[in-house]
Order: C-alpha cells, then sequence, then structure tokens
C-alpha cells in the first residue's frame, strides 16, 4: 500500500488574503496535501491570544494556488484558534506538520512572545504536531519567493526526520535573493526589548489617548543570535520551545524561606 501523503496545515497571522500564506501553500504543495486555515483579518502581535468570550466561525474560501485550488478557511479568530479548530473541526486527520507564515517582517529575538505567525506554530506543538514558523524580514512588499524555497527545505527535512515533543523551529529569512544569502545559522533568539516611548493625544472630547512608538534595543553582543545571523544575511533557524519553567534557577529558588515558621513545624 502507497504511504498515504503527509497532510500539511499552513496558518499565519497576516490573515488568510495576505501574499505570504499564498506563497508558502504553494511551496507546500509538492510535499503533501495542503489546508489553509487563516485569520479572516490580521492579527499580527497578538501573541498567543485565544478567543473565548465571542463566537468564532470559519468561512469556507476561495484560495488558489499554482497548482489549483487548495482547500481553505477563513476564521473570525486568532492565529491560535485557527490551529485548534482546525485540528479539532476542520480537517479531515490530524496533521503530520503546521506551517505558520510566511509573516511580513521578522520574527526574531524578544518579538517571538508577541508574534501570532510564532504563537500559531507554538500551538500545534503544544498539540503535539511538528511544526515551523517562517518569516520574511521586510515590512512591506518585497518578493517572497526565496523565503518559500527556504521553507519548503525547512518543512521537507521536518516531516523527513520530525522534532522533539514540544520542540518548533522558528526560521528568518533574510530580505536577499537566494544567490546572495550566505548560508543557513542555527541561533538563540537575542535579549532584546522595546523601549516604548507613547505618544500621547488628545480624543474629540479632549480625553487623551495613547498610541505605542516603541524603538527595537538589542541588548545582546554575544554570538549565534538570531538577529546577527539575520544582519550577516544568513537564515536564521532557532529551536524554541514553550515551556517557561526557568530550569536553570529551581534549585537556587528551592533556598528561599516560602513557607511561614509555623507551617515549616519548628
Ligand atoms: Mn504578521
Amino acid at each position: 500500500m502507497a504511504a498515504r501523503r503527509p497532510l500539511i496545515l499552513i496558518s499565519n497571522d497576516d490573515g488568510i488574503d495576505a501574499p505570504g500564506i499564498h506563497a508558502l501553500a504553494a511551496a507546500m504543495v509538492p510535499l503533501g496535501e495542503v489546508h489553509v486555515v487563516a485569520p479572516l483579518l490580521e492579527q499580527s502581535a497578538v501573541g498567543h491570544a485565544i478567543t473565548l468570550r465571542d463566537p468564532v466561525r470559519a468561512h469556507p474560501w476561495p484560495f488558489r494556488g499554482p497548482h489549483g485550488k487548495i482547500t481553505a478557511h477563513a476564521v473570525t479568530g486568532t492565529p491560535a484558534d485557527c490551529v485548534k479548530l482546525a485540528i479539532d473541526k476542520l480537517l479531515p486527520r490530524t496533521p503530520d506538520l503546521v506551517v505558520s507564515g510566511i509573516n511580513q517582517g521578522p520574527n526574531a529575538a524578544v518579538n517571538v512572545i508577541y508574534s501570532g505567525t510564532v504563537s500559531a506554530a507554538t500551538e500545534a506543538a503544544i498539540l503535539g504536531i511538528d511544526a515551523l514558523a517562517i518569516s520574511y524580514c521586510r515590512w512591506v512588499g518585497g518578493d517572497f519567493g526565496p523565503s518559500a524555497v527556504i521553507a519548503q527545505r525547512i518543512a521537507r527535512q521536518t516531516l523527513q526526520r520530525g522534532l522533539p515533543p514540544g520542540i518548533l523551529l522558528n526560521v528568518n529569512v533574510p530580505d536577499l535573493s537566494l544567490q546572495a544569502m550566505k548560508g543557513v545559522l542555527i541561533t538563540r533568539q537575542a535579549r532584546s526589548r522595546w523601549e516604548e516611548a507613547y505618544s500621547e493625544r488628545l480624543d474629540p472630547f479632549e480625553r487623551p489617548y495613547y498610541w505605542m512608538a516603541g524603538t527595537f534595543v538589542n541588548l545582546d553582543d554575544g554570538e549565534n543570535t538570531d538577529l546577527q545571523a539575520l544582519e550577516t544575511g544568513y537564515v536564521s533557524v532557532t529551536p524554541i520551545q514553550h515551556d517557561l519553567t526557568a530550569h536553570d534557577w529551581l534549585d537556587e529558588l528551592g533556598t528561599w524561606t516560602l513557607e511561614s515558621e509555623a507551617s515549616t513545624g519548628s
């Protein structure tokens, strides 16, 4: 009996009509049976939000690639909602791989925690499915072709080799042609933060409101960071996980006195 083709779920946070998800879906078609379940509206920077207080609807969506029609649903929710709903209700079986992207703009350093693109892939990892997040390091327009080639290469390898439970790959592709890229580096997230300078304005009723206007600061001059790889023309691949426990500090915390003296029985 011929092996069943892998089922590949595609999602994103830029919305189902974004150019990046079309490039990604087309790149996955040679690898398996592709289903798209993506947010109806852009959900960039929603992080791992899920929808609990409103209904979520899934609309069958016309989604056409160079290889013909692809089964697709537009969901009135977040990227994490899309992956949860797809796996529970919309897909014919559990997917073999979830790929999120191709995001318009990088998702490196601290931005991983704000990223809806990464969260779609993280949700898959939580549910025990191999997953990749792919981001193209350009904020507007450009050519998603090189990122799609990289995505296909890494997805093929992931289908062949598999990932350990709970670990997913966060891939960032520089805004260069394939020929101009220097290669692929395995990286860690750079230590970084946004320093916010909220713009304060007045609404027509003279009430103040605020608009976020932050500046990104790279605080990491160490080796092997995602930002360094991208700045020097390499594709960055970071293995990430959702377990936020500070494992290295568990023993130290154990030396604190956290129980009352009465309950320690002394
Ligand atoms: Mn986005």
